[in-house]
């Protein structure tokens, strides 16, 4: 099955008992069992809910997984999946990942005894020297949060496997519509599905997925250890936001593509972020190993000029957090997606206090251009 055509029939697409081709919200928080301590397919929601199963099977096979679990958040997939982790592991750790993630791992799991190392994943060689008799785990995201960096899941998979460590790539920035990095080698693939995935800024939601039959169990003990599993009706609404992912990722990419060409011959601009800017090395990493460029563009304004004056200066495209909706969203990471890393993580790792991050939505290409240009005027 092609794409487009799994992420409308792939999982379970139809409700079994009445032929609905949308699967009911399964609104019952346990199930009648028949026989006394026999095994029943459904006996309490957290454990299992068929809706959450239906979007849970769906993205598994959009990643090429053989298990997928959903969760009440990005944050609460990343935290399941990193409580496989005992005291005194090491995980090695993209050093331009998601705000949140990075204040989960340095304000909460170093409590409970586990050690990171942040690294440019983009360089091989780094990572290897991150390597302790302890480690874990590498986890990166790719093309990172806020910058937009690509790192080549191939390589760093085979790595990892040598040193018997599991890769855990965050791939909410690429969807599976542009990456699947359990094909390159990757154990688990986390997502915050409030982004691409849902698609409509109307859901906070986290999905985890596994190859691995051994991982998946022990993903399934902690989902429903931990608890924080997504609801039936945020399920529903994940299911019906993935079923349009190919669409809207094409016509993301488009509107992107025009984006960027205006930004490059924006004279007000002095630096663009994205994966599909020609003449670098995350380019030639992007093309090798992802199937499109994504919605995503950060850049920054010639020095002086002011970035808080240009995002509040646009009419169309929001001022908010997140990303990957059909609305275009504008932010800045210092102030705002990012604000919880202290400056001078931030400023090493590459994020001005400037920098002005896009998320480029599904309007006519026309309209956004030209809210961007009156507010390059206002400047
Ligand atoms: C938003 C985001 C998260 C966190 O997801 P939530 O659904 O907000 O908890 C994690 N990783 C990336 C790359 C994100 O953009």
């Amino acid at each position: 099955m092609k794409f487009d055509t799994a992420s409308i029939h792939g999982g379970i697409s139809e409700d079994k008992d009445t032929g609905a081709v949308s699967v009911p919200i399964y609104q019952s928080s346990t199930f009648h069992q028949h026989v006394l301590g026999g095994e029943p397919k459904w006996e309490y929601a957290r454990t299992g809910n068929p809706t959450r199963n239906a979007v849970e099977k769906l993205i598994a096979d959009l990643e090429g997984g053989v298990a997928g679990f959903a969760f009440a958040s990005g944050s609460a997939a990343i935290h399941a999946v990193l409580s496989l982790f005992s005291q005194g592991d090491h995980i090695i750790v993209g050093n331009d990942v998601y705000g949140g993630t990075f204040r989960l791992l340095n304000q909460v799991l170093v409590r409970q005894g586990l050690t990171f190392t942040a690294v440019d994943t983009r360089d091989i060689n780094a990572v290897t020297a991150a390597v302790q008799a302890n480690t874990k785990a590498l986890y990166l995201e790719t093309p990172t949060n806020p910058l937009l960096h690509v790192s080549d899941l191939k390589a760093l998979s085979a790595i990892a496997k040598a040193h018997n460590l599991l890769t855990i790539v965050d791939n909410t920035f690429a969807t599976p519509y542009n990456q699947r990095p359990l094909e390159l080698g990757a154990d688990i693939v986390v997502h915050s599905a409030s982004k691409y995935l849902g698609g409509h800024s109307d859901l906070v939601a986290g999905l985890a997925v596994t190859n691995d039959a051994e991982l998946g169990e022990r993903i399934g003990f902690l989902q429903n250890s931990i608890g924080a599993i997504l609801g039936p009706q945020d399920s529903w609404l994940l299911q019906r936001g993935i079923k349009t992912l190919g669409v809207r990722m094409r016509a993301h990419e488009a509107n992107a593509k025009a984006v960027y060409a205006y930004l490059k011959k924006q004279p007000k601009v002095a630096t663009i972020y994205y994966p599909g800017q020609p003449g670098t090395k995350d380019y030639e990493t992007a093309k090798a190993q992802m199937d499109g460029f994504g919605g995503m563009i950060s850049f920054e304004l010639q020095a002086g000029l002011d970035a808080k004056k240009f995002v509040e200066s646009l009419h169309l495209i929001a001022l908010a957090e997140s990303l990957g909706s059909l609305e275009s969203l504008i932010e800045v990471p210092a102030v705002m997606t990012h604000g919880s890393i202290p400056r001078e993580i931030r400023l090493a790792n590459g994020i001005q206090d400037e920098l002005i991050r896009l998320s480029i939505g599904l309007e006519d290409i026309t309209d956004l251009i030209a809210d961007l240009d009156q507010a390059f005027v206002a400047l």
